[in-house]
């Protein structure tokens, strides 16, 4: 049993390994077998049969109660690493200071599961993957502790495949059902051991409409500054999944009024404060990721260029005002350097590949040229020509949409897509979804090769 001063060190709960849980049985919760995944119920009942605890938590227990299909399954439990490497034989221990297992299934699936921790990754050391790996018995812990290491109530719920109950140590059932955002903990605290649970609280609450309960709120309020003490691939990753998330004009509004955007994006500071709430740049943003999020709802995936380039066009326009200046087309190339110099004198620290930088600027610099054929309903031949005449027309179509134009065409914009995708798979490799739920699983950047920003993969990231 760890002690008190432990606990507070880890967590912020006095006294919460006296809390007895809550135990919601399966008449009183909406989670049924049969939506969790076959291959994670064979990895809990192998684990139960081999006389283990093991649950389903995170993120699966959380959508599976809100009536969403859950993105993967992962499983904690009370079995060691190197136990669970001998009961399943198809397995790979991976991540350097806490350890997972990955079991491996037909159709290249994949089951994370892992031993029941005192802590998360993030309340220790720099919270980037590259300490010092952890003794063991400073690491795993026990049920308990485990619920209350984690992020959210609603992200730290257990489901149990003995008698199908949910265990709830921190009160994660009841905000689920009153639509409630709550650290776990003192917000203060867990904000400052690892700064990204705010952009986890702003995404969590778009994603489902749900509050955020006062203590959390003002807690990223006052300590919003700290995001900025993170590493920029971790802000990337979240910020990926985020635009990506098919809520990013709810997101965006939470991420304007807690500050935490102006924070990753400084740029934007004097377009973009909270209290603007009409200012045209930020109906602009809100407008052009309703758009992101309607394609994305479909299951299509903005290439990166032209995602990054929609939620930089409200700054660019705020600052160089050209969507309706009546640009000529070399005008058009004069601007796109411009807007290129800007780029990388504002997104410095951001480490965005000039290859992506130089496609951002063609994107937003041609929208007037654009503007202007389409109301002519003339596209000369020279445009027609050029190699980014499809992604230009594309990104047009899409800030037409978000001015209460033309929906998109799904079709065009998912052909573009496999066209752009094809064009970033280098021939000879094959990739693999570390999940392994194919091409069509989360949108993570930091499954992709290049992120977002077209930074390299760093190395691993576990929780
Ligand atoms: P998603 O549907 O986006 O995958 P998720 O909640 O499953 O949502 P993951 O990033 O997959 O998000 O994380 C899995 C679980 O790990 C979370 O549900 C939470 O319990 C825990 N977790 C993630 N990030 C943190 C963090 N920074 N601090 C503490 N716990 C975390
Ligand atoms: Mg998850």
């Amino acid at each position: 049993m760890p002690t008190a001063s432990e606990i507070e060190k880890n967590t912020s709960v006095q006294h919460f390994y006296d809390t007895a849980p809550r135990i919601i049985p399966r008449s009183d919760h909406p989670i049924s077998r049969k939506n969790i995944d076959r291959e994670a119920l064979k990895v809990l009942y192998r684990l139960r049969d081999a006389g283990h605890v093991a649950f389903l938590v995170g993120g699966g227990v959380r959508d599976l109660y809100l009536g969403k299909t859950p993105k993967d399954f992962d499983i904690s439990t009370d079995a060691r690493p190197g136990q669970l490497r001998k009961l399943f034989k198809n397995s790979r221990l991976i991540g350097r200071r806490f350890r997972l297992v990955q079991v491996f299934f037909r159709g290249g699936k994949i089951i994370e599961v892992s031993t029941f921790r005192k802590r998360s990754e993030f309340d220790e050391g720099n919270g980037d993957g590259t300490d010092k790996v952890l003794a063991a018995n400073n690491t795993f812990g026990s049920p308990v502790e485990d619920a209350f290491r984690r992020d959210l109530t609603i992200n730290s719920l257990f489901y149990e495949i003995q008698n199908f109950t949910i265990i709830d140590y921190t009160g994660g059932v009841e905000d689920l059902d009153k639509g409630i955002i709550r650290i776990i903990g003192n917000p203060e605290r867990r904000i400052t051991r690892d700064p990204v649970r705010m952009m986890r609280v702003i995404r969590h609450a778009a994603r489902n409409n749900f509050a955020i309960e006062d203590n959390t709120w003002r807690a990223i309020r006052e300590h919003r500054e700290k995001l900025r003490l993170c590493p920029v691939s971790r802000i990337r990753d979240e910020f990926t999944k985020d635009l990506r998330g098919g809520a990013s004009k709810s997101w965006a509004k939470l991420a304007i009024d807690s500050g935490l955007l102006v924070v990753v994006f400084p740029f934007y500071e004097n377009h973009l404060t909270e209290d603007v709430s009409s200012s045209t740049t930020r109906k602009l943003l809100l407008d052009l990721l309703a758009v992101a999020d309607r394609i994305h709802k479909h299951g299509i995936k903005i290439p990166e260029d032209i995602l990054l380039a929609l939620f930089l066009l409200p700054w660019i326009e705020a600052e160089m005002h050209l969507i309706d200046a009546d640009l000529k087309s070399s005008e058009a190339y004069r601007y796109s350097r411009e807007i290129r110099e800007k780029m990388n004198r504002n997104l410095e620290h951001l480490s965005i590949k000039r290859g992506l930088k130089e496609s951002i600027s063609t994107l937003t610099a041609n929208l007037s040229l654009f503007r202007q054929f389409s109301k002519s309903k003339k596209w000369p031949k020279w445009l027609r020509r050029k190699s980014y005449y499809n992604s230009c027309m594309l990104f047009f179509r899409m800030y037409r949409e978000s001015q209460g134009g033309h929906r998109v065409d799904l079709s065009t914009i998912a052909s573009i897509a496999a066209d752009t995708a094809a064009k970033h798979v280098k021939p000879g490799r094959k990739r693999k979804n570390r999940r392994g739920y194919g091409g069509g699983g989360p949108a993570f950047t930091s499954k992709n090769r290049n992120g977002i920003f077209g930074l390299k993969k760093r190395p691993g990231k576990r929780k």
